[in-house]
């Protein structure tokens, strides 16, 4: 299926979709670890990002524009620290796919982008526990299935199954970024609710590449 802005539209309605679904695991992993109000957070914001797209008077042309859309409400509806995170990701995933459909390289691109956004934003690497440790084994593994030749949509694949299991991996890590490091050493034991949400993102890219 071709990865062009009828996609990026879905991507985003599915991604409104499975948080939804996933509010309250988010809400519980939160509560652990950080204020609870994570699966509240986003489900408002997607919620806000659906209510935009249905109310566009003409169909978004460019993958772009759906990516800046979903960006600009996710800053302004999103309260705490994952409002500004994501914002900044959508943006510079914006950025570089000004392609109408994307390719191998392009898909690389656009996870490259989102996780360069969240780095410079929360100035954060991998191993401190947040979204980081989701979206850079993403696009490792992206890169290494783009090296060898897989499609657009098994590129998506791969970054959605390294986010998952990245987000697992976060687990047993001692926070040092955001709300979570307050809490140091007792941090350790449950996995950051961040990168479970990123890994949710990324897989609502792939059911809106094969739905
Ligand atoms: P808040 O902590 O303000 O309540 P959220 O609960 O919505 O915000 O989001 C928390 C998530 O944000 C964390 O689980 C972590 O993944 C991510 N996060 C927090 N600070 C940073 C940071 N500096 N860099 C990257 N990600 C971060
Ligand atoms: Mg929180
Ligand atoms: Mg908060």
């Amino acid at each position: 299926m071709a990865l062009d802005v009828a996609w990026a539209q879905r991507w985003a309605r599915q991604t409104a979709e499975s948080i939804s679904e996933a509010k309250s695991t988010l809400i519980d992993l939160d509560r652990e670890i950080g204020d609870g109000d994570h699966g509240e957070n986003l489900d408002r914001g997607f919620q806000a990002v659906v209510t935009k797209l249905d109310a566009l008077e003409a169909s978004p042309e460019h993958i772009s524009d759906v990516l800046r859309l979903v960006a600009t409400t996710l800053m302004s509806s999103v309260g705490g620290a994952s409002g500004p995170l994501y914002g900044t990701a959508y943006l510079r995933a914006a950025k570089v796919t000004g392609l109408a459909e994307l390719d191998a390289h392009g898909v690389v691109a656009l996870l490259e982008g989102a996780l360069e956004g969240i780095a410079a934003r929360g100035r954060a690497v991998p191993g401190e526990k947040t979204m980081v440790d989701a979206w850079s084994p993403a696009v490792d593994a992206a890169v290494g299935a783009a090296g060898r030749g897989a499609s657009p949509v098994e590129v998506l694949v791969a970054a959605a199954d390294a986010a998952a299991e990245g987000a697992r991996s976060t687990g047993p890590l001692v926070a040092t970024k955001g709300r979570a490091s307050y809490l140091g050493e007792r941090s350790a034991g449950h996995e950051d609710p961040g990168a479970t949400s990123s890994a949710i993102i990324l897989r609502a890219a792939v059911l809106a590449a094969t739905a």
